[in-house]
């Protein structure tokens, strides 16, 4: 991408021409797609001509967000999904099978981890280590080991991967390095950089931004050798061999499982995605200076925060990443009882989305925690008292305001 990325996204519709002379894709929302030829339909189907059959395998308005998430990951394909997990779940059914081995991370989004369950329930091993140092993922690496998966800033206590050094270790051994830049998104960091050959971003968070549409994408950055990969069909060898591993995904994903993406929906996200990168800036520019005030407050025990220089990966962080991000987490002192706090917030809102453009609040272990119950939580280093924090592009003051009259009075 030559232009910034800002000016590349809002022009990504204008490559090629729209009718009515329309600055955006408009919203094509046709399930069935009619040739005139019906020789053509069965080149479109045979892939030997572009064009669009069923609205499960797409359409003109999910192909133009498509095309900017690719803009965005300096990709060479994307596939989007009704959800972040459906892309996620997707990209696993096409291209693993009973046996196959993934090493992950332990500290990874509890919706992943319970993805990963059923995988081994349907014949696939995983490992989960640490990975905030390469030399776990390397021990962890078997013969039949077909992927390591592993997020940007974990969620809730922001660990970062060891990520350039897991890349390099995946480039070395010829594995699949597939990497879930949500947290991040492809504004503060693109997983090309660390050699990752997948990325998936779940749209509904900092892409998408207003808490309005859900969705997922996954795109392959074109540095993964498909020859090397053991479970691509016959079928679908007939493409370049760097187009196969999507071509899996998109067939296997969403022509076999479903999870597609509604234009409309496809629409809103990326009117969202244009602002991103006005958005980043301002959220994370929000929370460096509400993680610092935090962790001078007397009330508070401890901020998990990249951007402070307590972090273990501060300096791992400034250097892969553009900003440090605007999801941080907290306990409170001793004593102090997190319902009681987070009910004196008057602005920041009690809810258990994240990346919105609104700051929200969760008491985490009471909440998306609470069922794997107190002994996993310790293991975890899930306190009580810890709250996540996602914040939103609000104007500071008055966020600065809200935190300190509540901490005062809880
Ligand atoms: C939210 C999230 C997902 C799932 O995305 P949905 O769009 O909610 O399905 C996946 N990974 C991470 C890191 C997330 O935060």
């Amino acid at each position: 991408m030559k232009r910034g990325f800002t000016t590349t996204i809002l022009h990504s519709d204008l490559e090629s021409p729209i009718e009515h002379h329309s600055v955006h894709k408009p919203l094509h929302v046709a399930v069935a797609y009619g040739y005139p030829d019906a020789r053509d339909l069965a080149r479109v189907f045979k892939g030997e001509l572009p064009g669009y059959v069923y609205g499960r395998q797409g359409n003109p308005t999910t192909a133009a967000l498509e095309a900017k998430v690719s803009k965005m990951e300096d990709g060479i394909a994307t596939a989007s999904f009704s959800t972040g997990m459906a892309a996620i779940a997707a990209t696993f059914v096409a291209l693993l099978r009973a046996g196959d081995h993934v090493v992950s991370s332990s500290f990874l989004f509890g919706n992943t981890n319970s993805l990963f369950d059923t995988f081994r329930a349907l014949g696939c091993e995983v490992s989960f280590v640490d990975a905030t140092d390469v030399d776990n993922v390397a021990r962890a690496i078997r013969p039949n080991t077909r992927l390591v998966f592993v997020e940007t800033i974990a969620n809730p206590c922001t660990q970062i991967a060891d990520l350039a050094r897991i890349g390099a270790l995946c480039a070395s051994r010829g594995l699949l390095y597939f990497v879930d830049n949500t947290m991040t998104s492809p504004y503060l960091f693109r997983p090309k950089r660390t050699q990752a050959g997948l990325v998936i971003n779940s749209l509904t968070k900092y892409i998408g931004g207003h808490g309005n549409a859900l969705g997922g994408a996954v795109t392959d950055t074109g540095l993964f050798d498909w020859t090397r990969f053991p479970n691509i069909h016959d079928t679908y060898k007939t493409t370049k061999p760097a187009l196969w591993g999507l071509l899996q995904i998109r067939k296997k994903g969403l022509r076999d499982v479903g999870g597609t993406l509604a234009a409309e929906v496809a629409h809103r996200l990326a009117t969202g995605a244009e602002t991103l990168a006005l958005r980043m800036e301002r959220s994370c520019a929000n929370a460096l200076q509400l993680a610092r005030f935090l962790a001078r407050h007397p009330k508070v025990k401890k901020v998990y925060y990249p951007g402070l220089e307590d972090h273990p990966q501060h300096k791992l962080a400034g250097e892969l990443f553009r900003a440090y991000g605007a999801l941080m987490s907290f306990e409170l002192a001793d004593g102090i009882d997190c319902f009681d706090f987070l009910n004196r917030l008057k602005l920041v809102i009690s809810s258990s989305h994240l990346g919105d453009n609104r700051t929200l609040a969760i008491p985490i272990a009471h909440t998306i925690y609470w069922e794997m119950g107190p002994a996993r939580r310790a293991e975890m280093g899930i306190a009580d008292s810890l709250i996540r924090l996602s914040i939103g592009i609000e104007d500071i003051d008055d966020l600065m305001d809200d935190f300190q009259q509540a901490l005062e009075q809880a």
